[in-house]
């Protein structure tokens, strides 16, 4: 098949997974009117520009969002760059879409020329209140996430200034809108480009040290598991690497080397209540010794994102201190 059918078919795939009523004949139309719009036009790296809308729509996909979002995520930058009119894209797609892609067009003329911290949160606001509809944001920031997996086609130069309002203004949006895997992802895209010396050396470390550091993550992860089972307290427990970003700021907060710094990990604690959450943390600090100044209490006082849970620091039978969330 056709490599720009068989991507197509991909994405309606994994709609189809999630969302069952999908009106196929809907997505093939956005995807035929995008790929004519889009026709003269080609990405840096040479392949054909729709590849664009289609990989930004399976990321829009990822998040299972709605059957709007998907074509809108398909045509965003049909307004920007071809023919098309709010009106045609109206008539076509219905109105919600054709305001979806009208606001991310709007949205990707924004000019970000401020790198000062509080002129960077108004901006950040100015972007929620003008997309009065939350997924014009969501579809921004996963076109940015795509741009940001294709960086290395693009000249140094635009790719400082790509990274850097990527770390400013998109990454804060992610974070705020609790999209943590996106987040994490552009921040460490944007890493690679603004300090790609440290970035190569802290990836080097973790994959030199990936089976050790697994292998002490999952016997921790059974540990916490059977312990919390024995109390009664039923659990999801997994442990994950920190990701590079943040491993890159603590090397810099606490001015250390990679191998001083030692709470590379987290283990994540899923329980079905908050009184099982306190729980599991008795049990955690009964377990392993805390760390003073490290216990942080988000539940009792969330995070500005609404994010709640209990964090603390906890030093593992081999000495090495890791982080628990719960
Ligand atoms: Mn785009």
């Amino acid at each position: 098949m056709d490599p720009i059918l068989e991507q197509y078919y991909a994405l309606e795939n994994k709609v189809l997974a999630y969302n069952p009523n999908l009106d196929k004949a809907k997505l093939f139309d956005a995807f035929k009117y995008a790929d004519s719009a889009h026709s003269s036009q080609q990405r840096k790296d040479g392949s054909p520009y729709i590849t664009h809308p289609l990989a930004v729509a399976s990321i829009v996909a990822d998040l299972e969002l709605d059957q709007d979002s998907i074509i809108a995520a398909m045509l965003h930058d049909t307004i920007e760059d071809t023919g098309a009119t709010h009106e045609e894209v109206a008539q076509r797609f219905g109105t919600t879409v054709a305001d979806l892609v009208e606001g991310v067009t709007k949205l990707t003329r924004v000019q970000f020329n401020t790198r000062e911290e509080k002129q960077m949160e108004n901006l950040r606001k100015m972007l929620l209140a003008m997309s009065k509809d939350i997924r014009v944001v969501l579809v921004k920031i996963c076109d940015r996430l795509h741009n940001m997996r294709t960086m290395q086609y693009q000249s140094p130069e635009k790719q400082i200034i790509k990274c850097r309002e990527t770390m400013d203004v998109y990454a804060p949006l992610a974070h705020r809108l609790g999209m943590q895997k996106i987040k994490w992802e552009l921040e460490d895209t944007s890493l690679r480009y603004l300090a790609p010396k440290e970035y190569t050396e802290i990836t080097n470390y973790l994959q030199k040290h990936h089976e050790k550091d697994e292998a002490f993550m999952q016997s921790i992860q059974f540990k916490i598991t059977d312990r919390l089972n024995a109390m009664g307290i039923q659990n999801t427990t997994y442990g994950r690497i920190k990701h590079v970003y943040s491993i890159y700021r603590k090397m810099l907060a606490q001015d250390k080397t990679i191998d001083q710094i030692y709470d590379l990990f987290a283990i994540r604690i899923i329980v079905n209540s908050v009184k099982d959450c306190y729980a599991a943390l008795g049990v955690i600090h009964e377990m392993y010794k805390p760390i003073p100044g490290r216990f942080k209490d988000y539940i009792a006082m969330p995070k500005a994102n609404m994010y709640q849970s209990i964090h603390t620091t906890v030093i593992g039978n081999s000495g090495h201190p890791f982080e628990v969330q719960i």
